[in-house]
């Protein structure tokens, strides 16, 4: 969290709040927020420059500006970006304020501090390695059955590398599987194209819902759970079929719902309708 579809939204918000406008001042409250440079370096380069576009790749938040540079942000776990009005009270949550030409402020918040800042010349500095946009054209069910062959892992742990495909999380990879009927277990290369066609299919529309629906909201509390740009939350989570419903009945078979560990993640899934039999086990 936040994954693909809150990135999204926050780059969809903040379009039309951002694009145009100056940067007159910048404070980094955080050092450690800027990655690879010191934050006053980067508070002196971002300052007076014009954000010229929003955008996002994968889980990136790109900010292109008009001399050609990118100032690039990634959320990690519980990083929000918000526009409010410069005299709004300034909480310890805050960590990089930017003064707009409007008398508007966007801020920085974090709770866990992972997020981090990159200014940057091209944007293939830092997103060279990532894989396929999963909602773009060059996504196709052979792409990703080819991306899958051969390799041993988890098709889970699979989905969450940045590597195999840009975008997905813990929340988005588990919804997925289940639509797709696939348990997260299986070893990836042991799935079939018919199966890499129903899992792109479902990759997609529970992105492409997920992103109507304004992401997910979830967490403990308002300060980790994401909201965005605009303040409001996401509603995808009152859609979720398996994330964080453990114990509850399948959507569909109205078996409990399992949770289990898988490479360190809390793993969500229906043990009927995901049920995997490699070939000769279970069958006659
Ligand atoms: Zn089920």
């Amino acid at each position: 969290m936040p994954e693909l579809p809150e990135v999204e939204n926050t780059a969809r918000d903040l379009k039309p709040l951002l694009v145009g406008r100056h940067v007159q001042a910048v404070q980094i409250l955080w050092p450690r927020l800027v990655h690879g440079k010191a934050p006053e370096a980067f508070a002196v380069e971002l300052t007076g420059r014009q954000i010229v576009n929003t955008d996002r790749r994968g889980k990136f938040l790109l900010f292109p500006l008009d001399n050609r540079r990118i100032w690039i942000v990634h959320l990690r776990m519980t990083g929000q970006l918000h526009l409010v009005p410069t005299q709004t009270e300034i909480d310890r949550h805050v960590h990089a304020l930017l003064e707009l030409d409007n008398g508007q402020q966007l801020r920085y918040r974090d709770a866990r501090k992972f997020g981090r800042f990159y200014l940057v010349d091209e944007a293939e500095e830092l997103l060279a390695k990532l894989g396929p946009e999963p909602l773009s054209a060059a996504f196709t069910p052979l792409e990703l059955f080819s991306r899958l062959q051969g390799r041993r892992p988890a098709i889970k742990t699979l989905l969450l590398d940045q590597r195999v495909l840009a975008g997905l999380g813990n929340i988005y990879a588990d919804e997925a599987l289940f639509a797709a009927g696939i348990d997260p277990r299986r070893p990836a290369s042991t799935l079939t194209q018919a199966d890499c066609n129903r899992l792109h299919m479902a990759i997609r529309q529970t992105l492409a819902t997920a992103i109507r629906e304004g992401g997910s909201s979830l967490g403990g509390s308002a300060l980790t759970n994401y909201r965005r740009p605009i303040g409001v939350q996401g509603r995808f989570q009152q859609r979720h079929q398996v994330y964080r419903r453990t114990g509850q009945p399948c959507p569909r078979c109205g078996a409990p719902i399992e949770r289990i560990t898988l490479a360190q993640r809390s793993t969500h899934f229906c043990p009927t309708c995901q049920r995997y039999e490699p070939l000769g086990v279970g069958s006659s």
